[in-house]
């Protein structure tokens, strides 16, 4: 991208956290931005949907570092947007995630401080390995909080070593099976085994949630509605329920964008804050050289999940202020199985929602590819019910049984591919494994002016690393040197 862009007009494909977050700092910017979005409703992933009068979110079940001075917190406050208006603190009894494994229960706690305790007094014989992954910690969790970080600039990670995969990492350090299981798991919450994922996202992904874990005080619909809102005030265009059809390009160069009504938006810029292979779609096949379409098709995606909402008696099933997750490993330590718990209170009288997800790769979802949401037939239904029985009943031996539990939904990979556009129903998007790093850093640097990506597939998935991706396309069009400005003022 022509590095600062010359003219006011953009405009953002998409309308998730990526494409309103992004709207909103290029309108602080004083650009002209209009958002262009597929669906009826803003908000993509980041947007809650309601199933029998109960809402049930999709996903947004936790985020990391919302605190006044930590990243999120940082990048909420530049975006004008209130955190305690949206969000509440977890972890009132200290715990923010539970693991329990077969053979033992971890409980992740509130603070680094609190996490180095628990993983001393459980692993006392890998205190040496230990030493070096605080420091590790520290160091990256220090460096967060810099203002360079949200720029993305200046590299501040540049050992090799947080380049290899975390897994390798753990075996130098001869770390035993049971902290390896305990630290394969923040990976696992981008959808990168621990053996493929970098240790630099191992360590950001940790360290977000060791500053603070927070989830939304109502739902994901007010969040997308706060964000649009937000947008809209600062004088944003949202045109909703007409997609982007075809990027229009002049010489290499966007000129403007058409909609699937067939009329034009022109612009001086476009951040496409959609699935990179959904944006190829959008390109005219020769605009790019083909080793680059190459690359960008043949990129690994994380795995899809299947997401099981189910109405539980709220007397029975009160509100737990943190997350289980039922882990199951083999002899080597790899997680073989993981199924995620969270109950909220619910919004309906009598009645909370317990949501389970767990992996359902898309493979398994084939005979459905060419079928549409809602109507891919009776086969499709019964086959995703019977897997949400079965889910529901491992949920009876988690929760020692289940009051008045009634299924009130359930979606799976094939789903969210139709709800967002994510291709193979991928839960985070492309797979941000060691593998994959220099063709994943190519997305940063589309060889056509004015066009860049945002989103989650941009630098990082989650709530921090897709708002984090904005910061970075207002880089890529402002130019480091204005955003750092801006950025001082402001934080
Ligand atoms: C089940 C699940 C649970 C999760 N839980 C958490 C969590 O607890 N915490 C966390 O931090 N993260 C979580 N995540 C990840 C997080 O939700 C995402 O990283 C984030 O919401 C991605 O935002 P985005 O804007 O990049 O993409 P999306 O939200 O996918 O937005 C893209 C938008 O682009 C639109 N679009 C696509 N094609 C076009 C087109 N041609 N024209 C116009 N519009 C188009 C889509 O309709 C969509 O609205 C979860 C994800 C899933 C799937």
């Amino acid at each position: 991208m022509k590095n600062p862009v010359e003219g006011k007009n953009i405009v953002i494909i998409g309308s998730g956290v990526g494409g309103l977050s992004a709207g909103i700092i290029l309108s602080l910017l004083q650009f002209n931005v209009t958002i262009v979005e597929k669906n009826p409703v803003p908000g993509g992933l980041m947007r809650s949907y309601r199933r029998s009068g109960i809402e049930c979110p999709v996903g947004v079940h936790y985020v990391g570092a919302l605190g006044e001075d930590e990243p999120l917190g940082k990048m909420f406050r530049f975006l004008g947007i209130g955190v305690a208006d949206l969000f509440e603190r977890m972890g009132q009894d200290g715990v923010i995630d539970r693991y329990i494994f077969d053979k033992f229960t971890f409980d992740f706690p509130v603070s680094i401080d609190a996490y180095e305790n628990n993983l001393r007094s459980m692993f006392p014989q890998d205190a040496a390995a230990i030493d070096v992954i605080m420091k590790d910690l520290r160091e990256i969790s220090g460096r967060m909080q810099e203002t360079s970080f949200l720029l993305n600039q200046a590299d501040p990670f540049q050992s090799i070593e947080y380049f290899n995969p975390m897994g390798e990492y753990l075996q130098k350090l001869n770390a035993s099976i049971g902290l390896q299981d305990v630290l394969a798991m923040p990976s696992q919450l981008i959808g990168v085994p621990m053996t493929e994922c970098p240790v630099i996202f191992h360590n950001m992904i940790l360290a977000g949630y060791l500053f603070s874990c927070w989830r939304l005080k109502e739902n994901g619909s007010k969040m997308a509605e706060v964000f649009a809102g937000r947008f809209k005030n600062l004088g944003g265009k949202l045109i909703l329920n007409n997609g982007a059809d075809k990027i229009l390009l002049k010489e290499k160069k966007v000129i403007g964008v058409r909609l699937e009504s067939g009329a034009d938006l022109s612009a001086d810029a476009v951040v496409a804050t959609i699935h990179p292979k959904a944006l190829l779609a959008l390109l005219e096949p020769q605009s790019l050289r083909s080793s680059f379409r190459e690359r960008i098709l043949n990129l690994t995606e994380t795995d899809g999940v299947i997401v099981v909402q189910i109405s539980v008696d709220a007397l029975a099933h009160q509100e737990l202020t943190h997350n289980i997750y039922r882990l199951h490993t083999d002899e080597n330590g790899f997680i073989t199985e993981g199924i995620f718990y969270q109950v909220r209170r619910g919004n309906v009288n009598g009645a909370n929602l317990l949501s389970i997800i767990t992996k359902s790769l898309y493979s398994e979802w084939s005979q459905w590819e060419l079928t549409k949401t809602g109507k891919r037939g009776q086969e499709y239904e019964n086959k995703k019910m019977a897997i949400a029985n079965a889910l529901l009943k491992k949920a009876g031996g988690v929760f020692g049984g289940l009051k008045n539990a009634r299924i009130v939904d359930v979606f799976t990979p094939l789903t969210l591919r139709d709800y967002v556009n994510c291709p193979e129903g991928s839960c985070y998007g492309v797979l941000r494994s060691a593998g994959q790093l220099l063709k994943i850093a190519s997305l940063n640097n589309i060889p056509l002016s004015g066009l860049c990506l945002a989103g989650q597939n941009a630098l990082s998935p989650g709530v921090l690393g897709t708002i984090l991706g904005s910061f970075n396309a207002a880089r890529q069009i402002v130019g480091a040197e204005r955003l750092a400005q801006e950025l001082k003022k402001a934080t």
